[in-house]
């Protein structure tokens, strides 16, 4: 029993950062079901726990087939206004639960578009909802919900790997939006296509770096190519000691996700040997993140937990962790020094200065 209160006070006690999530994995169950019943689209089950066993990976699994389990449940909120804002809406009000005080959330704005989008995603029928208006309902769905559970979230673009013709749109969106939330730019989906170094993806990134947009990229080894200034997971940097020196010299951002690096078969499942434990050792600029907490069946809390358990960690290296996500963080300067006098504060690491 102390046990358990101990672990949960470790694992709980403080506001965390996070900084990379998949808005499209951090769905509702319970929203997917009302949206599909709403919207007259007949899914495989009609209950929370049958759809969840659905969309679940439970071991691991290939990433091709992890991604293939968008496709359970994509068209059901994609090319939906509702449900767009929605599910934006409610995100912002689980991670407040979890006790995130700032979230970037990533998306691709052509999967849950309908109209000028080539091809039309997910065999959706031509409707009127635009990438372009998908961020806007986005960004009023986070805003909204930044209003109601105080906390801060920002949102990322994501280039897809198989579509280097959507790069230039989407690095077009971050320009636009910059001003309303959008802080980044991000390139993920199928690693097994070496596709970082496609024109369409490089001009993007290119001329992100020409306008002040942030950039966030899922692989280590692309990091040079898209002059990344944040990398997502790279564990794989390990088995290249000159790239990985190279990075910790640069004091490079590791966005890593422990459970998820487990399920899409990214790392060996025993957790006590996961990389993460060299980033540690080595202290490392790193976050601990949940990737996609719906297809995962997880929560932040879970991935902490799984730290504290199976790799070695304690709760001063969660401060040391948070204090890094904040750091490494998109926000404009200002709002970053905020941000770390808000964990300052909240870690017993400031001497108040009332008086
Ligand atoms: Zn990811």
């Amino acid at each position: 029993m102390a046990l358990i209160l101990l672990f949960s006070i470790i694992c709980l006690s403080h506001p965390q950062i996070e900084l990379h999530v998949h808005l499209d994995g951090a769905i509702r169950v319970q929203t997917i079901l009302d949206v599909a019943r709403r919207r007259g689209i007949s899914l495989p089950a009609d209950t929370v726990e049958e759809m969840t066993q659905i969309i679940i990976v439970q071991k691991p699994a290939s990433l091709t087939e992890f991604l293939g389990k968008f496709a359970e449940y994509m068209h059901v909120v994609a090319g939906d206004r509702e449900a767009i804002k929605r599910i934006a809406y409610e995100f912002v009000e689980d991670k407040a639960k979890e006790g995130v005080i700032y979230v970037e959330v990533r998306y691709s704005p052509h999967f849950l578009a309908n109209t000028q989008v080539d091809p039309i995603p997910w065999n959706q029928e031509e409707g009127d909802i635009s990438p372009d208006e998908v961020v806007h309902l986005v960004n009023e769905g986070l805003k909204e919900g930044e209003r109601a559970f105080n906390i801060k979230a920002r949102s990322i673009l994501c280039c897809m790997r198989h579509k280097p013709n959507w790069s230039m749109e989407v690095v077009e969106l971050c320009k636009k939006y910059h001003q309303e939330g959008v802080v980044a730019i991000d390139l993920a989906g199928d690693e097994s296509l070496n596709s970082e170094a496609c024109p369409g993806h490089r001009k993007a990134y290119e001329e992100a770096v020409r306008c002040g947009i942030h950039r966030t990229v899922h692989a280590g080894e692309a990091v040079e190519v898209l002059k990344a200034e944040r990398v997502g997971h790279g564990y794989r940097t390990l088995e290249d000691q000159g790239l990985y020196k190279k990075l910790l010299a640069q004091n490079m951002h590791f966005e890593v996700c422990p459970i998820s690096s487990k399920l899409t078969g990214a790392c060996d499942p025993d957790f006590t040997k996961h990389p993460v434990i060299t980033f540690r050792k080595d202290k490392a600029n790193y976050s601990l993140n949940t990737d996609d907490p719906l297809i995962f069946n997880s929560t932040l809390h879970l991935d902490y937990c799984t730290a504290q358990k199976y790799m070695g960690f304690t709760e001063e290296e969660f401060k040391r962790v948070n204090i890094n996500s904040a750091q490494s963080c998109f926000l404009p300067d200002k709002e970053k020094k905020d941000l770390l006098n808000k964990l300052y504060e909240a870690y017993g690491m400031v001497q108040s200065t009332a008086f």
